[in-house]
Protein backbone atom coordinates (compact mmCIF):
# COMPACT_ATOMS: atom_id res chain seq x y z
CA UNK A 1 0.00 0.00 0.00
CA UNK A 2 2.34 2.65 0.97
CA UNK A 3 4.89 1.24 -2.37
CA UNK A 4 1.74 2.02 -4.24
CA UNK A 5 1.07 5.59 -2.72
CA UNK A 6 4.54 6.43 -3.53
CA UNK A 7 4.16 5.59 -7.17
CA UNK A 8 1.05 7.05 -8.31
CA UNK A 9 0.96 10.14 -5.81
CA UNK A 10 4.31 11.03 -4.13
CA UNK A 11 2.83 15.24 -4.12
CA UNK A 12 -0.31 13.51 -1.50
CA UNK A 13 2.32 11.54 0.03
CA UNK A 14 4.55 14.64 0.86
CA UNK A 15 1.73 15.99 2.18
CA UNK A 16 0.54 13.20 4.34
CA UNK A 17 3.87 13.02 6.29
CA UNK A 18 5.87 15.82 5.41
CA UNK A 19 3.42 18.21 5.12
CA UNK A 20 1.48 17.07 8.52
CA UNK A 21 4.84 17.48 10.16
CA UNK A 22 5.35 21.09 9.23
CA UNK A 23 1.64 21.90 10.37
CA UNK A 24 2.09 20.19 13.80
CA UNK A 25 5.25 22.26 13.96
CA UNK A 26 3.51 25.65 13.21
CA UNK A 27 1.14 24.41 15.62
CA UNK A 28 3.00 23.15 18.52
CA UNK A 29 1.67 24.09 22.10
CA UNK A 30 3.97 25.50 24.48
CA UNK A 31 3.78 27.65 27.97
CA UNK A 32 3.50 31.18 28.28
CA UNK A 33 6.95 32.69 27.70
CA UNK A 34 6.35 35.18 30.21
CA UNK A 35 5.48 32.83 33.32
CA UNK A 36 8.86 30.63 35.16
CA UNK A 37 5.51 27.58 34.83
CA UNK A 38 7.31 24.01 33.42
CA UNK A 39 5.38 21.05 32.61
CA UNK A 40 7.21 17.16 33.62
CA UNK A 41 5.40 15.26 30.76
CA UNK A 42 6.30 11.21 31.51
CA UNK A 43 5.79 8.87 28.09
CA UNK A 44 5.53 5.19 27.42
CA UNK A 45 4.25 3.99 30.86
CA UNK A 46 2.65 3.04 32.48
CA UNK A 47 5.04 0.58 33.63
CA UNK A 48 4.33 -1.21 36.81
CA UNK A 49 7.91 -0.93 38.60
CA UNK A 50 9.53 2.59 37.72
CA UNK A 51 5.66 4.31 37.09
CA UNK A 52 4.77 4.01 40.86
CA UNK A 53 8.30 4.75 42.13
CA UNK A 54 7.90 8.09 39.78
CA UNK A 55 4.42 8.98 41.36
CA UNK A 56 5.73 8.23 44.98
CA UNK A 57 8.74 11.15 43.94
CA UNK A 58 5.90 12.88 42.31
CA UNK A 59 3.46 12.66 45.51
CA UNK A 60 6.87 13.82 48.28
CA UNK A 61 7.33 16.77 46.00
CA UNK A 62 4.10 17.96 45.72
CA UNK A 63 4.07 17.74 42.07
CA UNK A 64 1.36 16.87 39.47
CA UNK A 65 2.61 16.17 36.16
CA UNK A 66 1.36 14.82 32.72
CA UNK A 67 1.24 11.19 31.40
CA UNK A 68 0.87 9.46 28.48
CA UNK A 69 0.42 6.37 28.12
CA UNK A 70 0.41 4.12 25.90
CA UNK A 71 -3.10 1.96 25.45
CA UNK A 72 -2.21 -1.77 25.50
CA UNK A 73 0.49 -1.08 28.54
CA UNK A 74 -2.66 0.97 30.19
CA UNK A 75 -5.03 -1.75 29.78
CA UNK A 76 -2.18 -4.75 31.13
CA UNK A 77 -1.09 -2.02 34.15
CA UNK A 78 -4.80 -0.55 35.21
CA UNK A 79 -4.29 -0.12 38.57
CA UNK A 80 -1.00 2.02 37.71
CA UNK A 81 -3.13 4.25 35.46
CA UNK A 82 -5.87 4.64 37.98
CA UNK A 83 -3.24 5.78 40.26
CA UNK A 84 -2.29 8.51 37.59
CA UNK A 85 -5.63 9.80 37.44
CA UNK A 86 -6.73 9.62 41.46
CA UNK A 87 -3.78 11.53 42.45
CA UNK A 88 -4.95 14.50 39.92
CA UNK A 89 -2.04 14.52 37.27
CA UNK A 90 -3.31 14.95 33.06
CA UNK A 91 -3.47 11.52 31.48
CA UNK A 92 -2.53 11.65 27.41
CA UNK A 93 -3.16 9.17 24.84
CA UNK A 94 0.52 7.91 23.22
CA UNK A 95 -1.76 5.42 21.41
CA UNK A 96 -2.61 2.06 21.25
CA UNK A 97 0.65 0.16 20.61
CA UNK A 98 3.55 3.02 20.11
CA UNK A 99 3.97 2.83 16.27
CA UNK A 100 4.86 5.85 14.32
CA UNK A 101 2.44 7.36 12.18
CA UNK A 102 4.70 8.52 9.92
CA UNK A 103 3.83 5.78 6.82
CA UNK A 104 0.28 4.57 8.70
CA UNK A 105 -2.65 4.70 6.78
CA UNK A 106 -5.62 6.87 7.71
CA UNK A 107 -7.79 3.71 8.86
CA UNK A 108 -5.28 1.97 10.77
CA UNK A 109 -4.02 5.84 12.47
CA UNK A 110 -7.54 6.21 13.68
CA UNK A 111 -7.51 2.83 15.06
CA UNK A 112 -4.15 3.54 16.91
CA UNK A 113 -5.34 6.92 18.53
CA UNK A 114 -8.96 5.22 19.05
CA UNK A 115 -7.95 2.20 20.90
CA UNK A 116 -5.47 3.52 22.84
CA UNK A 117 -7.84 6.55 23.67
CA UNK A 118 -10.60 3.96 24.99
CA UNK A 119 -8.22 1.67 26.62
CA UNK A 120 -6.75 4.42 28.78
CA UNK A 121 -9.83 5.94 29.94
CA UNK A 122 -11.49 2.26 30.69
CA UNK A 123 -8.02 1.37 32.46
CA UNK A 124 -8.04 4.77 34.15
CA UNK A 125 -11.42 5.77 34.76
CA UNK A 126 -11.33 9.35 33.17
CA UNK A 127 -10.63 9.86 29.37
CA UNK A 128 -7.00 11.52 28.31
CA UNK A 129 -7.21 14.64 27.82
CA UNK A 130 -4.02 15.53 25.28
CA UNK A 131 -2.34 13.33 22.56
CA UNK A 132 1.14 12.95 21.92
CA UNK A 133 2.33 11.21 18.83
CA UNK A 134 5.28 8.40 18.71
CA UNK A 135 8.55 9.96 18.29
CA UNK A 136 6.85 13.15 17.68
CA UNK A 137 5.82 11.40 13.79
CA UNK A 138 2.89 12.65 12.71
CA UNK A 139 0.48 12.13 9.57
CA UNK A 140 -2.23 14.07 8.25
CA UNK A 141 -4.98 11.59 9.37
CA UNK A 142 -3.95 12.00 12.86
CA UNK A 143 -5.55 15.76 12.77
CA UNK A 144 -9.04 14.23 11.97
CA UNK A 145 -8.78 11.26 14.76
CA UNK A 146 -7.76 14.28 17.56
CA UNK A 147 -10.20 16.37 16.74
CA UNK A 148 -13.35 14.27 17.39
CA UNK A 149 -11.73 13.28 20.25
CA UNK A 150 -10.94 16.70 21.71
CA UNK A 151 -7.74 15.70 22.44
CA UNK A 152 -4.79 18.70 21.44
CA UNK A 153 -1.25 16.69 20.27
CA UNK A 154 1.08 18.02 22.74
CA UNK A 155 5.07 17.89 21.65
CA UNK A 156 7.85 18.84 24.48
CA UNK A 157 9.89 21.76 24.04
CA UNK A 158 13.64 19.79 26.15
CA UNK A 159 13.74 16.50 25.80
CA UNK A 160 16.76 15.28 28.52
CA UNK A 161 16.52 11.95 27.30
CA UNK A 162 15.56 10.77 23.50
CA UNK A 163 15.89 8.12 21.46
CA UNK A 164 19.25 6.91 22.69
CA UNK A 165 19.97 6.56 26.98
CA UNK A 166 21.09 9.35 28.73
CA UNK A 167 22.20 8.62 32.13
CA UNK A 168 20.88 10.84 34.90
CA UNK A 169 24.09 13.41 34.97
CA UNK A 170 23.43 14.10 31.41
CA UNK A 171 19.58 14.76 31.70
CA UNK A 172 20.18 16.97 34.31
CA UNK A 173 22.66 19.12 32.26
CA UNK A 174 20.60 19.23 29.33
CA UNK A 175 17.66 20.12 31.02
CA UNK A 176 20.03 23.18 32.72
CA UNK A 177 21.02 24.13 29.15
CA UNK A 178 17.74 24.76 27.53
CA UNK A 179 14.80 24.92 29.93
CA UNK A 180 12.94 28.72 29.37
CA UNK A 181 9.77 29.81 30.54
CA UNK A 182 6.81 27.50 29.41
CA UNK A 183 8.72 24.69 28.76
CA UNK A 184 7.78 21.23 28.39
CA UNK A 185 9.92 17.83 29.09
CA UNK A 186 9.63 15.05 27.90
CA UNK A 187 10.61 12.30 30.16
CA UNK A 188 10.14 8.56 29.64
CA UNK A 189 9.01 6.30 33.00
CA UNK A 190 8.84 2.99 30.98
CA UNK A 191 11.11 1.69 27.83
CA UNK A 192 11.65 2.79 24.76
CA UNK A 193 14.71 3.06 25.15
CA UNK A 194 15.94 -0.26 27.54
CA UNK A 195 16.71 0.78 31.28
CA UNK A 196 14.93 4.57 30.82
CA UNK A 197 12.14 4.30 33.38
CA UNK A 198 15.20 3.21 36.04
CA UNK A 199 17.11 6.49 34.56
CA UNK A 200 14.19 8.16 35.01
CA UNK A 201 13.75 7.50 38.79
CA UNK A 202 17.69 8.70 39.79
CA UNK A 203 17.44 11.99 37.71
CA UNK A 204 13.69 12.91 38.53
CA UNK A 205 14.45 14.27 42.18
CA UNK A 206 17.64 15.76 40.83
CA UNK A 207 14.96 17.74 37.86
CA UNK A 208 12.82 19.04 40.10
CA UNK A 209 15.16 20.29 42.24
CA UNK A 210 17.12 22.16 39.55
CA UNK A 211 14.21 23.91 38.26
CA UNK A 212 13.23 25.13 41.33
CA UNK A 213 16.18 26.53 41.96
CA UNK A 214 16.03 27.97 39.02
CA UNK A 215 12.39 29.89 40.15
CA UNK A 216 9.90 27.33 38.18
CA UNK A 217 6.54 26.61 39.14
CA UNK A 218 5.65 22.50 37.80
CA UNK A 219 2.40 22.61 36.35
CA UNK A 220 0.41 19.76 34.58
CA UNK A 221 -0.50 20.41 31.47
CA UNK A 222 -3.82 21.88 31.65
CA UNK A 223 -3.03 24.41 33.46
CA UNK A 224 0.50 25.27 31.70
CA UNK A 225 -1.54 25.51 28.13
ZN1 LIG B 1 6.96 7.20 23.20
Amino acid sequence: MIGAWLGVAPALWAGYTWGSQLLALVGRRRGDSAQPVAALTFDDGPDPVHTPRVLDILEREGVRGSFFLIGRRAAAAPEVARRIAAEGHDLGNHTWSHRSLWAMSPAETRHQIGRGHEAIATAAGRPPRFFRPPWGMTNFAMFGALRRLGTPCVFWTVQPEGRRAADPDRQVERTARRVAHGAILDLHDADGVPGAGARLVEALPRLIELLRRRGYALAPLRDLL
